[in-house]
């Protein structure tokens, strides 16, 4: 289960972003972006954050995931376009050329506190 180790760094990287000047912070919420090739599984991932959340500030925070579509982009001819299917070839010019833009991705995008 790789969640573990994404949980992991998440937290880290969340732990980092609070500005220290903020005394017993407690975050509401937390907001990811998860591409839909980064094979992480929704209920494993709140689970594994929820056990390694505990006694930090990050403890009962809801994660909010947002899944990132898979975006490619033709080199040869610079279409771009959201990937359904299996199939990478450029629907345009034919060329076998392509570039994954987004699908990836694991990250960040804010942190809620709490008042
Ligand atoms: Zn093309």
């Amino acid at each position: 289960m790789h969640e573990m180790g994404i949980a992991q760094q998440l937290i880290q990287i969340a732990l980092d972003s609070i500005p220290k000047f903020i005394e017993s912070p407690r975050v509401e919420k937390v907001n990811l972006r998860i591409g839909k090739l980064a094979s992480v599984v929704e209920h494993s991932l709140t689970f594994c954050f929820e056990i390694i959340a505990k006694d930090t500030p990050l403890e009962n925070a809801r994660l909010i995931i947002e899944v990132v579509p898979v975006r490619v982009h033709c080199k040869s001819c610079d279409h771009q376009w959201e990937v359904t299917g299996p199939v990478f070839k450029c629907p345009f010019c034919e060329d076998g050329e392509v570039e994954m833009m987004t699908g990836r991705e694991i990250e960040i995008t804010s942190l809620e506190l709490a008042d």
